[in-house]
Order: structure tokens, then C-alpha cells, then sequence
């Protein structure tokens, strides 16, 4: 399996050099040059199975000769043996035909645990055997930062980076990310948004001599490996609800557009989904886009659910590149067309957006709404990102398909708008309860490129 840019112009990698690379030279994000399918017996196969079973059959074609089928399934293992819960992600039902799809059981509450502790593994992995160390920097709007901290702390062939926009991150997010003593972990706080790190950071990526020197390796959603590791919750829960035999749909609170292109995948492997629905909070690029077909950056608005204060929605180039018949230049011209402020999806790639995905958009009152009304009336305490996902998938689902409502971090995550919405506050999981009495480390830095790129050089030399 080969894997290819969405703008047409850097040569094809397998997968481990596309995984220790990130984001192609030419500026944009690999794809699988084709998608693997799964027959309906291949899907059938995976009833009763556990959770890693599914991720190695879901998985494996994508993944090329560079690890053995034995050592494969054993980084799966090691990736998802620190879960709280057998099942890793299992199903809760919210009301009739309506499951809610809880991805807060890895170390650090959030579903980005899923792909990063299994990048972390397989990092190590092809590391080792290569020889090699990675410097690997990372944006975040809070979770992944604390996940990708997680997964590498303490690995000897790696250091790790990531930019988060201070003050915009929750507590629970920020100590998650400033309290590990590792000394391979530098927590970078940045004068500036989500965005301006992830601007940053694609910066560093295009600034070739630099991304040589240090040997830049990029664990952001941008990267096709966490990608896949999302695709196979996909599988998994829709099969303990009847797939292939029942289709199903899904709703996902989406920033970066991550988590749902790996639904769309599924769906192309040939897991029988019906829609695929993006929820946005009040930075509704997404939504916006969906039913105008302008896709139009505006200011970030901070709000309760800050992992989705997103307003350039990196994974959303994937699906474009697809809706534009994988044609790589006209990819190329519309990310040119963004630095001035934003594009027009022509008729013909909307519609082929639209046959697979529908959106809907969430106000801050609403979702605060949500979480009062999901606790009083379906039993569930959901972080504020879920609960959009709720919101929208209530006002859209059809009444004879099930729904699954993506869960994508636990309420004790982000207490402050829980409890101002519910009256509750949810305790942290036993295993991080003392997070609040750990010593912080963490380094103010401006929203600047150079200043950046030496203080990182320091840091790797000594
Ligand atoms: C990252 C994140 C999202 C958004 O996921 P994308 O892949 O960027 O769409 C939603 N909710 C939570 C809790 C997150 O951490």
C-alpha cells in the first residue's frame, strides 16, 4: 500500500514513512493511493470479537510489510491494555435507536487516546529498528497535546512539543500536558489561537532546512496513521448494533474533521453507513460549508467546547481531494485560494460531499442545554463536545436507522461547564485524582516562527 498527497506533487511513501513524516512536502496530507474493502463475511467475522481483533482486521491492509502480522497485533495490545474499560470503546443507549459511543476511556479521557497511543507503539517500534530519532512537534486545542504527551513521555527516541494557545485550554487539558516529569516532554504555551499554532506548525513543516535539521515528525490528525486507528471504532460499534446486516449513521463533534473522515473510510471499506453527520459548536466553518459551499475562515470564538475551536478544518483537504475526483491541483489552488481568506466548493464536489455527510451546528446556550437535558432525561453526564454531537444527532436522526452519537471526552475533563449546566461535578477516574497537587512545567512563547524554531533546537541538543 502506497500512500500519495492530496495536492498531486511529493512522491508516493508506505505507510511508516508517511507516518514518521506527517504532512507531505508538498503541503499537503496523505491518503492510501486506494482503499482496501472488506467483504461482508470479512465484516460479519468481526461479531463477538474484542476490540483489538477488530483493529487488526480493520487495520492490517493499510499498514504494508514494514511490521509483521505477529508484531502488529502485539502494539495493538500494548496500546489499548491501559484503558479503564474491557471493551475500550463500548455503547450506551440514550433513548430508542440512539447509542452514545464512549471514546473517554484511555489515559488521558479523550478519544484522541485511541491513535495516539497506538502511534506511540508503533513510533517506537520503527524507530528502534531503524536507528533513528524523531523531534516530534505537535498543535493543540487541548486534547491531543495531553494524548500525544501521554503516549511518547519517556521514549527514548523521541522529544516532544506541543503548542497549545494559552489560556484557552480547560485545566484538567493543561495539567494533562504541564505535569509529566519526563524530561523528553516540553509543554509550549502560545500567545495566540488553535489556529496560530497549527499555522506554526505547518510553518516549521515548510520550512525545509529546519523540518531536516531536527527531524520533524508531525502526530497532529494530519497524520494518516491516527486517522486509522479512528476507522475502527467505526467497525466496532456498528457491529455490535447488527452491521453488515443493519446499516447505521453516525454523528460526530468535529474541529479538524478528523475522527469523521475515519468514518467516510469505513464507509468506503464497505461498512454499510447511512450518514455521516458533522456536528460543529459556534465555529461552524464546517456547517457553513455543508449548506453554501463557501468555506470561509472567520475569527475563532472561544467557547465551552474548545477542542473544536477550529475555523481551518485541516482533514476537511481528504474529503475535498475525493469530491474533486482526487485531482491534486485543483486541491493545490483551493488551499491557495484559503491564504486569502477562504474558497467556493464547485457544484460537483459538493454534491459528492453531500451524498455522504449532513451538519448541523450547536449555540453555546444550546449545548449547555444538552448536557441539563441528556443528564435529566437519558442518564448520561456528557462533556460539552459530546453533547453537541447529541444535540445535532436528535434534531437529524431518521427514525428507522440507529444512530451513534460519538462521545469524545469524559465529562471530569471539562467540569466547569458541566456543573454550570448540570449542578454537577464529575470526579476524576481514581487513576489521575491527585492531578490537581502535580507540579507544573511549561514555557510561554510568542506566535512567532523563528523565536520558535531556536528554542526548540536548544532544547534537542541538550
Ligand atoms: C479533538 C476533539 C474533537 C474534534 O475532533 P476532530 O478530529 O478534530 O474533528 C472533538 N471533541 C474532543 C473532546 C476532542 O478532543
Amino acid at each position: 500500500m502506497r500512500y500519495i498527497s492530496t495536492r498531486g506533487q511529493s512522491p508516493a511513501l508506505s505507510f511508516e514513512e508517511a507516518m514518521l513524516s506527517g504532512l507531505a512536502r508538498d503541503g499537503g496530507l496523505y491518503v492510501p493511493e486506494s482503499i482496501p474493502q472488506l467483504s461482508i463475511d470479512d465484516i460479519r467475522a468481526m461479531q463477538g470479537q474484542s476490540y483489538e481483533e477488530v483493529a487488526f482486521r480493520v487495520m492490517r491492509p493499510f499498514v504494508g510489510d514494514g511490521f509483521s502480522d505477529a508484531v502488529f497485533a502485539d502494539l495493538i495490545a500494548k496500546a489499548y491494555a491501559g484503558f479503564g474499560h474491557g471493551a475500550r470503546a463500548p455503547l450506551v443507549q440514550l433513548a430508542p435507536n440512539h447509542f452514545l459511543l464512549e471514546l473517554f476511556h484511555g489515559p488521558t479521557l479523550a478519544f484522541k487516546d485511541f491513535a495516539m497511543q497506538l502511534i506511540g507503539q508503533l513510533f517506537q517500534e520503527a524507530l528502534e529498528r531503524r536507528g533513528e530519532r524523531v523531534t516530534i512537534v505537535g498543535a493543540t486545542s487541548g486534547d491531543t497535546g495531553s494524548a500525544a504527551i501521554e503516549a511518547f513521555k519517556g521514549l527514548k527516541n523521541v522529544d516532544v512539543f506541543i503548542l497549545y494557545p494559552h489560556g484557552r485550554v480547560s485545566e484538567v487539558q493543561r495539567r494533562q500536558m504541564t505535569t509529566p516529569p519526563e524530561d523528553n516532554v516540553h509543554a509550549l504555551a502560545l500567545d495566540g489561537s488553535f489556529d496560530d499554532c497549527q499555522a506554526r506548525l505547518k510553518d516549521m513543516f515548510n520550512h525545509f532546512e529546519f523540518r531536516d535539521s531536527v527531524r520533524l515528525a508531525g502526530v497532529n490528525s494530519i497524520n494518516w496513521a491516527r486517522v486509522l486507528a479512528q476507522v475502527v471504532y467505526y467497525f466496532s460499534s456498528a457491529v455490535s448494533l447488527g452491521a453488515p446486516d443493519r446499516a447505521v449513521s453516525f454523528t460526530v463533534p468535529t474541529g479538524n474533521f478528523g475522527d469523521i473522515f475515519a468514518g467516510y473510510i469505513a464507509k468506503r471499506m464497505g461498512l454499510p453507513i447511512d450518514r455521516l453527520v458533522i456536528a460543529t459548536n459556534q465555529n461552524d466553518i464546517l456547517d457553513r460549508c455543508m449548506k453554501t459551499g463557501a468555506y470561509q475562515t472567520g475569527t475563532v470564538e472561544p467557547s465551552i467546547s474548545p477542542s473544536m475551536d477550529i475555523q481551518v478544518s485541516s482533514n476537511f483537504e481528504r474529503a475535498l481531494f475525493d469530491a474533486y475526483g482526487r485531482d491534486g491541483g485543483a486541491v493545490a489552488q483551493l488551499m491557495d485560494e484559503l491564504k486569502q481568506g477562504g474558497f467556493s466548493v464547485s457544484q460537483g464536489a459538493l454534491e459528492a460531499l453531500r451524498e455522504h455527510f449532513d451538519s448541523g451546528r450547536v449555540s453555546e446556550q444550546e449545548t449547555l442545554d444538552w448536557i441539563t437535558k441528556a443528564n435529566t432525561s437519558m442518564g448520561e453526564l456528557l462533556c460539552p463536545h459530546s453533547a453537541i454531537g447529541v444535540a445535532v444527532a436528535e434534531a437529524q436522526r431518521a427514525a428507522d436507522v440507529p444512530m451513534i452519537t460519538l462521545a469524545t471526552a469524559h465529562p471530569a475533563k471539562f467540569p466547569d461547564a458541566v456543573e454550570k449546566a448540570s449542578g454537577i461535578r464529575p470526579p476524576l477516574p481514581n487513576r489521575m485524582a491527585d492531578l490537581y497537587e502535580r507540579s507544573e512545567r511549561v514555557t510561554r512563547v510568542d506566535n512567532d516562527l523563528a523565536s520558535l524554531e531556536s528554542l526548540i533546537q536548544e532544547r534537542i541538543k541538550t
